[in-house]
């Protein structure tokens, strides 16, 4: 687990477009916090810069107390869950879940039995042996997510689009998200600009425009008399 500080974040694209302003915030180590905010404000390029996808302009950003702009993106101890999300369609959902793991050299049984906690926790366990073409698009999503949690991250990145689908699905990864955040305690950043969910969700929100944060707060309070 871990808090995620940012001090005076900055993205300006080689066409001069500043796409996050001058952004500082605190995340609690085990929040959960929603960015809301209009298509184009900034919220992604927030997430990719921590994911480290995108280069930071100027400004910092905090894992703990670890500087992360000098720390190399896998070596960040984050997960992201980003629509693009990498699943090799003709390994089974077991190897998916194992590539991260076996990248970093961990032993046999320590990798078996990360993932087997991770699908028990997900509920995919019967479907560990599949193959990723074989299971459905719920499924595959859940799958992601137990990749990313296997890797014991500190901090998990989701972008909405990661769950563009139908409501059903939308809801049900949603819940999975809030029970990673809850019952495993890892910190959670969650981008969308779906109204309707950012107040379904109870959790904090930074609400963005053009780039800057315009209010950061307990949803029930002082967003929703806001907006
Ligand atoms: P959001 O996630 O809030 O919808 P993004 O963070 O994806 O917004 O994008 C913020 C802004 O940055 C958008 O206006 C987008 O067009 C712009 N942008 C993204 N990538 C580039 C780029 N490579 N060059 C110039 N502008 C970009």
């Amino acid at each position: 687990m871990a808090s995620v500080t940012f001090e005076h974040l900055t993205k300006t694209y080689p066409n001069g477009f500043i796409s996050v302003n001058d952004v500082s915030l605190y995340i609690e180590d085990g929040e959960f916090v929603v960015f809301h905010g209009p298509s184009g404000c900034g919220k992604s390029t927030i997430l990719r810069m921590i994911g480290g996808l995108e280069d930071i302009t100027s400004g910092r950003i905090y894992l703990g107390k670890d500087l992360l702009n000098d720390i190399l993106p896998r070596d960040r101890r984050l997960a992201m869950a980003f629509q693009n999300y990498m699943l090799y369609k003709h390994f089974n959902v077991y190897d998916n879940m194992a590539l991260g793991l076996r990248l970093r050299d961990l032993p046999r049984t320590v990798i078996d039995s990360r993932i087997k906690s991770a699908a028990g926790f997900l509920g995919i366990t019967d479907i560990l042996g599949k193959k990723l073409k074989a299971i459905s698009d719920a499924q595959r999503q859940k799958v992601a997510l137990g990749r990313a949690i296997v890797c014991q991250p500190k901090v998990l990145l989701v972008d909405e689009d990661f769950a563009r689908q139908d409501e059903d699905r939308r809801r049900e990864m949603i819940e999975d998200i809030l029970r990673i955040n809850e019952e495993l305690g890892i910190t959670v950043l969650y981008v969308t600009n779906n109204y309707e969910e950012t107040l379904s969700l109870h959790k904090r929100v930074v609400y963005m425009k053009d780039g800057r944060v315009i209010s950061s707060a307990a949803f029930q309070r002082e967003y929703n008399s806001e907006n």
